[in-house]
């Protein structure tokens, strides 16, 4: 690939949305998210790709394949958070681009088809769920349904996708592909500290998010003895430390985080009287990740036992792991091989389109490195000869799928 003509456009891109600090601000169906995806689109048909819009505004470009057989595709998705960078999701779509045109330029036409796909809105910043894009494309929720779903603001994805000019009319899913592989910026450290430039990934971790609400006795700071109180903040304070523990304890992949935690009536001089925060539990493993989930039910209900508290525990999220096909992933790991790139295993923290992808058929990931594992930030960065050489693993991987007949 041209790994200089990957960082113009990437920076070109990045002019969609770009905000004073050097981030980017293109939240999905804005219209910033417009002039992204008509930048994008231009680049495409500059190919003479056949392009499609759906219903739910994913993009898709082919390259016709020397036969008419279900495509090999690969993509990502174009909405950044509202103070991203500028790789995260771009990466996959300009890279499948430049994959494509990479082949049209060497005059190579491979068995199958090529698909690139730009999925619409996999942040989830402006419209619940995220991933809606490839969720629809998979089937995994109505078109009907998407088209109504709402921003803060009461707009709907329908009224959006039309202003904007992305309400298409191909059928969902426009392509029946046979694998599929996106190329994506790691978003953690795992890469750089194992010093590997390709990341080959098993799968993406399960999620469990869990409220919990502890109620005590709130009371004067000065007055109260410190034998008898009924003080959620010290609960909370134990849930806290548990939730570490248990991740250590557990090990591998697993990753466990306090991320809210809300003292009433939070005053420098009362014993609060509630304390409510959030748990998130992750792991590539269902069994490991449910076996923390009981282990962390059984902590908080003893915990309120022995401190008097009144508990309530709510699962709010949770989703299985998913796990990407074996085949598929040893396929990257030899692609990056034969390259001469260090490739390591990981499982992806982070939700991606091809979780939903890999509903329909085999799917995994390539990552490269972000350096000091920092993303959804302006600050996010990865290596120009990373992106070569990510891209460089994408179109062995792909090239060695489309010259496939049977899989
Ligand atoms: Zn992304």
């Amino acid at each position: 690939v041209d790994g200089r003509r990957l960082s113009e456009r990437l920076a070109a891109l990045a002019r969609a949305g770009a905000r004073p600090g050097g981030g980017v601000c293109r939240l999905a169906l804005t219209d910033a998210d417009r002039e992204g995806r008509d930048r994008v689109v231009a680049w495409m048909r500059e190919l003479d790709l056949r392009m499609t819009v759906d219903g739910i505004g994913n993009v898709v470009a082919v390259l016709p394949g020397r036969e008419d057989l279900p495509p090999v595709m690969t993509g990502s998705h174009l909405d950044t958070v509202a103070d991203g960078g500028r790789y995260d999701g771009s990466l996959g779509v300009l890279a499948g681009l430049e994959v494509v045109e990479t082949l049209v330029r060497a005059g190579v036409r491979p068995l199958r088809p090529i698909a690139v796909a730009s999925f619409t809105n996999e942040e989830g910043v402006r419209f619940t769920p995220d991933m809606l894009g490839s969720l629809v494309f998979c089937g995994g929720m109505d078109l009907e349904q998407a088209l109504e779903q709402r921003d803060a603001a009461g707009t709907t994805v329908g009224d959006e996708l039309e202003r904007i000019g992305y309400r298409g009319s191909a059928p969902i899913p426009s392509v029946r592909p046979c694998a599929f592989v996106e190329l994506h910026v790691e978003q953690g450290p795992v890469l750089e500290q194992r010093g590997a430039t390709i990341g080959a990934v098993t799968g993406v971790a399960g999620i469990s998010w869990t409220e919990i609400e502890l109620v005590g006795q709130a009371n004067h700071a000065g007055t109260t003895p410190m034998c008898g109180r009924r003080d959620p903040a010290c609960g909370a304070a134990g849930i806290v430390t548990f939730v570490r523990r248990l991740a250590l304890e557990i090990g591998g992949s697993h990753l466990g985080t306090v991320g809210r935690l809300v003292l009433r009536p939070n005053l420098v001089n009362v014993v609060p009287g509630s304390a409510e925060l959030t748990v998130d539990l992750r792991n590539g493993d269902e069994a490991a990740l449910g076996e923390a989930e009981r282990r962390l039910e059984a902590h908080v209900e003893e915990l309120a036992r022995t401190d008097g508290l009144r508990c309530d525990m709510r699962r709010v999220v949770r989703l299985q792991p998913v796990a990407f096909d074996e085949e598929m992933v040893d396929l990257v790991e030899q692609s990056a091989e034969s390259l001469a790139h260090s490739a390591a295993r990981l499982t992806s923290g982070a939700g991606h389109d091809a979780q939903m992808m890999a509903r329909v058929c085999p799917t995994t990931m390539i990552f490269v490195p972000s350096r000091g594992g920092v993303s959804h930030s302006p600050e996010e960065h990865t290596a120009p000869e990373h992106l070569q050489a990510g891209a460089n693993v994408l179109l062995r991987t792909i090239l060695a799928l489309a010259e496939r007949r049977h899989r």
